[in-house]
């Protein structure tokens, strides 16, 4: 799964029409006109939250829409009993993105009301990822801010996902304002938790993995008006031994079929052209219904879906990685032309150190079959640098490999030894100077390959999905089916658009054009 910079999710007032409690009643098709105008007046550049398009930053805000209530204050001394207002701050990857949007619409369905300032909410939600001791940090240090002077007077603080999970109750011992500690893999319980607080429990917590549920929620407030991310299988049940996702997220459990159709239909009906099916390991979904399908007849259904323009699906792994996605994609123009495939180490030793399940050369067969395809797909991955015993020559490999493949993105982390993985005890030997070194060496070589694959597509014409509208340089920004991010002159009118760009011109991480 990509990790994707923090995020504030909910830090606006603003709730999507076709995503608000009160407007469930309207019929979404009758509704789709005004519903997409109204997404258009509702993002453009400024000073809000930051969301990350490849490497540039390009500023997508929500701002109020008029005839919503104005901002809810919180009662600085409100009882547990009456929690009004949220505040979400979401880590990590797309996964807990969707997680937290799926959180507001439980609260949102209690009646409580976003807030787009901690300082004004009576609960304070913070999602948090482990996937790197960096990341995992970061709770803490937010956490802090409610042991200065009275922070947290009055709010109930609480905090979600893998930290939540990885810490267990220790966590009420390390930040005793904490009041509410609860796991992905138990969110089904979330309204129950919430209950308990409200009935003045001041420690709850959801923390068993022993579970066969996926988080289905009524309401989900989906934060990009464009793109719908859609959970297909949550959990895992690989054990990579660098990964603590299996002992975070819980096992592997699949939505069937019908469901996930259900959600994508209603999601075009809501207005969304773009549906992202999510899974740590999304290729690994297996249809518990009796259909039976198979994941790439799971794509095919999605993309056929009347009135849908993109699908995308992340994260795949490669022992799952079969040559009928591959030909699905190339059945169905609305399938990106995108696949992201985490490698993780070019050395066949060191991917059986991190028991992935495929040596280099099974890998590059995968590759070679995308490769084989009838449209250009876009190839990204994650790749881990200093896994304990990595020589200079394992990392030579991996090198070797990017310049074999020539990635269009790479997503490269300095190894962080976890909790309870199966490589923990054999430390982080390498030291942090020369993973920083490998990572240096790494990042510039891809950078390089980008820059060269970019720049072979001046000329070329994309079709762009509009996202964002940067004030300042009278820009318009969005996405090629590849996910490459491009820029060109255009205006707040062209946000939700689909449009014809050339390029004119290419750096490593983003296209820049005009409409052709
Ligand atoms: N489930 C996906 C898979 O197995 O391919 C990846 C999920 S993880 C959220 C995203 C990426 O973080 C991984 O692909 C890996 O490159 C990186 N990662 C995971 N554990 C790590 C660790 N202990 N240290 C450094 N990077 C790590």
């Amino acid at each position: 799964m990509r990790p994707l910079r923090p995020l504030r999710l909910c830090m606006t007032p603003f709730i999507p029409l076709w995503n608000n409690p009160e407007s469930k009643a309207q019929s979404p098709k009758a509704n789709l006109k005004s519903k997409i105008s109204s997404r258009k007046s509702a993002i453009l550049s400024g000073s809000g939250p930051r969301q990350q398009m490849g490497n540039e930053l390009v500023q997508i805000t929500a701002v109020s829409q008029p005839g919503l209530a104005a901002e809810p204050q919180s009662s600085p001394d409100a009882s547990p009993g009456e929690l009004k207002t949220f505040y979400i701050e979401t880590f990590g990857c797309q996964m807990n993105v969707h997680d937290s949007e799926k959180v507001q619409g439980v609260l949102l369905g209690r009646g409580m009301k976003p807030v787009e300032d901690h300082a004004r909410a009576d609960l304070v939600l913070y999602n948090t990822c482990s996937i790197r001791e960096k990341a995992a940090q970061k709770v803490f240090s937010r956490l802090g801010a409610f042991r200065k002077g009275n922070g947290g007077a009055g709010k109930v603080i609480g905090v979600l996902g893998c930290v939540a999970q990885q810490e267990g109750e220790r966590f009420f011992d390390r930040a005793p304002r904490v009041s509410l500690v609860c796991g992905s893999a138990s969110y089904a319980k979330l309204p129950h938790l919430l209950d308990e607080l409200e009935a003045g429990n001041r420690r709850v917590s959801g923390l068993s993995l022993d579970t066969d549920e996926c988080f289905e929620t009524e309401l989900t407030r989906r934060d990009n008006p464009f793109r719908a991310y859609l959970t297909i299988i949550e959990g895992c049940d690989q054990r990579c031994s660098f990964c603590v996702v299996p002992m975070t997220r819980g096992p592997q459990r699949s939505r069937p079929s019908e469901k996930i159709l259900a959600e994508a239909r209603r999601l075009v009906d809501e207005g969304y052209t773009e549906i992202q099916l999510l899974g740590q390991i999304v290729n690994a979904w297996q249809d518990p219904s009796s259909a039976r399908w198979s994941f790439a007849e799971l794509l095919s259904r999605v993309a056929e879906i009347p009135g849908i323009r993109r699908v995308r699906f992340t994260t795949s792994h490669p022992r799952f990685f079969s040559p009928d996605i591959v030909q699905a994609i190339d059945a169905h123009s609305t399938l990106c032309d995108q696949i992201h495939l985490p490698v993780q180490s070019g050395s066949t030793a060191v991917l059986a150190r991190m028991l992935r399940g495929y040596t280099r050369e099974e890998y590059l067969e995968k590759i070679h079959c995308i490769r084989k395809a009838r449209r250009t797909i876009s190839l990204s991955t994650d790749v881990i640098v200093g896994f304990y015993g990595e020589t200079r020559q394992d990392f030579e490999q991996t090198l070797s490999l990017m310049k074999e493949v020539e990635y269009d993105q790479v997503f490269s982390f300095k190894y962080s030894p976890r909790p309870n993985t199966l490589a923990e005890a054999n430390g982080d030997a390498l030291g942090e100077e020369e993973k920083a070194r490998r990572l240096a060496q790494l990042q510039e070589l891809q950078r390089q390959i980008q820059l060269r694959r970019n720049q072979a597509l001046v000329g070329e014409t994309f079709d762009v999905l509009v996202e964002g509208y940067q004030v300042r340089l009278g820009q318009a920004v969005g996405r090629a089916t590849t996910n490459r991010v491009v820029n060109f002159p255009g205006s707040p009118e062209d946000i939700g658009r689909y449009l014809a760009v050339k390029v004119s011109g290419a750096g490593p991480n983003s296209l820049v054009g005009a409409r052709a």
